[in-house]
């Protein structure tokens, strides 16, 4: 559960429970049961302020070491400069409870990782989301009631005993609660097979949440399975879609969840590439549909891109499926290599987009003036349960 303080009202709204849908449409509360927010409330600068920069600059200079901005690799370019440090979101998360003296944690990013933010800080650290409307589509796919429903069928069909929760990073505080209170780890795009092996010694099978394609491609590239050993739950149907023999005969229970982004590339924007950019390398990240990552020619994480990018060959060509905004700053770090976007259509993290300059200036000058605005607060109970799962996994062999 989080709880969002609301700028400009004092007040604080607590989450699960009824979304005062009628105010949600005027853009004047927080829709805090869900992932996506709302509009940023407060004055925004325009933007088209030619000042922006300077603002910017002006006001993290006035908060010196009070303020600690993260920025994850898919945030635009005109916020990324003023990072403190980039990365993905556990990376972030983690440089965020190693700078204890800042006060303000600014996190450029989605509302799940000011979450994991919040877990890892200490008490007086406050973090800040510079647009509660920044969330994520494949984390809002699996909320609190449904897997708490999920897990019910699972102990009606006589298997809950043998079902060790992995949850991925992009999920809600909820759900990584959920996963530390049936002792389950949290997982990254970089240790799910880790997280995997280690899963399937404490039980017999596992259920994957909330994304499906890291889950399958974990299990079958990685682990062995086939994919007759994987089923789909669907929270949108009863009983998941699935019947107790199912559920009974599965070695990976994945939740029917997905990343917006990642499920756009296709099979055809694999074809498509090898024959526009002969000789070209194929890297995409493990949240791709499972056809996708076979076709390619390596897959990993960000970190694991970056990294490959970085060794490769001057002259060399790639061909690289994960989110835009860090594509082209790849293309433009390695201008001695040709890298190309995987598929031709635009395909950003729009809410990851919702960070804007005009917010992260709204933010910074927020704070200068001594009003802290869109804090994200996980409270104690589901934060001790989410701590418990992200423990376990820094605990992974
Ligand atoms: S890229 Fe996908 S998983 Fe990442 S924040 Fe955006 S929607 Fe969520």
């Amino acid at each position: 559960m989080t709880t969002t303080s609301a700028p400009g009202t004092g007040a604080t709204f607590a989450e699960p429970g009824a979304t005062p849908l009628a105010l949600l449409l005027l853009g004047q509360e927080a829709d805090t049961g869900s992932e996506r927010g709302v509009d940023c409330p407060g004055e925004l600068p325009v933007a088209s302020d030619p000042d922006l920069v300077a603002r910017a600059a002006a006001a993290k200079a006035a908060l010196g070491d009070k303020v600690f901005i993260l920025g994850h690799h898919y945030q635009r370019d005109e916020v990324i400069q003023f990072a403190d440090v980039t990365g993905d979101s556990f990376k972030l998360a983690r440089d965020a409870a190693a700078r204890p003296e800042a006060e303000y944690i600014v996190f450029c990013g989605v509302h799940f990782m000011a979450e994991s933010a919040d877990i890892l800080t200490t008490e007086r650290q406050q973090v800040v989301l510079p647009d509660l409307a920044a969330g994520c589509s494949m984390a809002d796919m699996a909320t609190a009631e449904q897997v708490a429903e999920c897990w019910d069928q699972l102990v009606d069909a006589g298997v809950a005993d043998t079902v060790v929760p992995v949850a991925y990073m992009n999920s809600s505080a909820d759900i990584k609660a959920f996963t530390g209170r049936h002792g389950g780890t949290i997982c990254t795009s970089s240790n799910a097979k880790r997280a995997l092996e280690w899963a399937f010694e404490q039980g017999q099978k596992v259920l994957f949440l909330p994304d499906q394609h890291l889950g399958r491609n974990t299990a079958v590239r990685d682990m062995g399975l086939s994919l007759d050993d994987c089923v789909v739950y669907n929270p949108h149907k009863p009983n998941g879609g699935l019947t107790a023999e199912q559920l009974r005969a599965a070695k990976m229970i994945l939740w029917r969840g997905h990343c917006s982004v990642h499920g756009r590339f296709s099979l055809d924007s694999v074809n498509e590439v090898r024959e526009r950019v002969p000789g070209v390398t194929v890297l995409v990240h493990p949240e791709c549909k499972h056809e996708v990552v076979e076709a390619a020619d390596m897959v990993g994480s960000t970190e694991y891109i970056i990294k490959a990018l970085d060794a490769a060959e001057p002259g060399s060509k790639w061909a690289i499926g994960t989110e835009l905004n860090l594509v082209r700053r790849l293309a433009k770090a390695h201008p001695d290599k040709e890298i190309v976007f995987l598929d031709r259509t635009v395909c950003f993290c729009s809410t990851m987009n919702r960070i804007d300059l005009p917010h992260l200036v709204w933010a910074l000058e927020s704070l200068v003036d001594g009003r802290v605005p869109n804090v994200i607060t996980v409270d104690p109970e589901t934060e001790k349960f989410a701590k418990v799962a992200l423990d376990q996994m820094l605990a992974l062999p």
